[in-house]
C-alpha cells in the first residue's frame, strides 16, 4: 500500500463587515475573516494538505490571489478542485484530522455540519473527516480576536 501524508496551516485576519465562513458554513458573529476568496480556513488547510501529500504546491500556486476569478469565490470550490488534482494522480482519502483555532464564538455546535459539508465535496463517509476547535486561552492574536488560524494532516491511499 502507497501513503501519503499531508500537513497545511492557514492564518486569516478577522475583520468588522466581513463573514465568518469556516468548514463550508456562515457562522454568526459580528467579525469575520478577510481574504481574496471568502477566506475560509479550514477548508484552505485540507486544500494545502492535500496538494502537500503530493507535493503538487500549494493552494496559492493552484489558485492565485492576484487572480481576479478567484476573487470572493465560495472555497468549497477550491476544495472540489483540489480534490479532483488528487483523485487524478490516483489517490484517495484514507482521513483528514483538523483543528481550527479561534478565541470567539464556540465552534463545536457546527462542526457536525462542517464534517457533513467536507465530506459531501470528497465524496467520503463523514468518520474519514476530523474536525476540533479551540481557543488560545485569550493569548496570541486568536487570543485577542485579530484572527482565525487552522491547521490539518491528510492521509492517502493509492488506489489499485
Ligand atoms: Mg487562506
Amino acid at each position: 500500500m502507497s501513503l501519503r501524508i499531508g500537513y497545511g496551516y492557514d492564518v486569516h485576519q478577522l475583520a468588522a463587515g466581513e463573514d465568518l465562513v469556516i468548514g463550508g458554513l456562515t457562522i454568526p458573529h459580528e467579525k469575520g475573516s478577510v481574504g481574496h476568496s471568502d477566506a475560509d480556513v479550514l477548508l484552505h488547510v485540507i486544500c494545502d494538505a492535500l496538494l502537500g501529500a503530493l507535493a503538487l504546491g500549494d493552494i496559492g500556486t493552484h489558485f492565485p490571489d492576484t487572480d481576479p476569478a478567484y476573487k470572493g469565490i465560495d472555497s468549497k470550490i477550491l476544495l472540489r478542485d483540489t480534490w479532483a488534482l488528487v483523485q487524478a494522480e490516483g489517490y484517495g482519502l484514507a482521513n483528514v484530522d483538523s483543528t481550527v483555532c479561534l478565541q470567539r464564538p464556540k465552534l463545536k455546535p457546527h462542526i457536525p455540519a462542517m464534517r457533513a459539508c467536507i465530506a459531501d465535496i470528497l465524496g467520503v463517509d463523514v468518520g474519514r473527516i476530523g474536525i476540533k476547535a479551540t481557543t488560545t486561552e485569550k493569548l496570541g492574536f486568536v487570543g485577542l480576536e485579530e484572527g482565525v488560524s487552522a491547521h490539518a494532516v491528510v492521509l492517502l491511499e493509492a488506489q489499485a
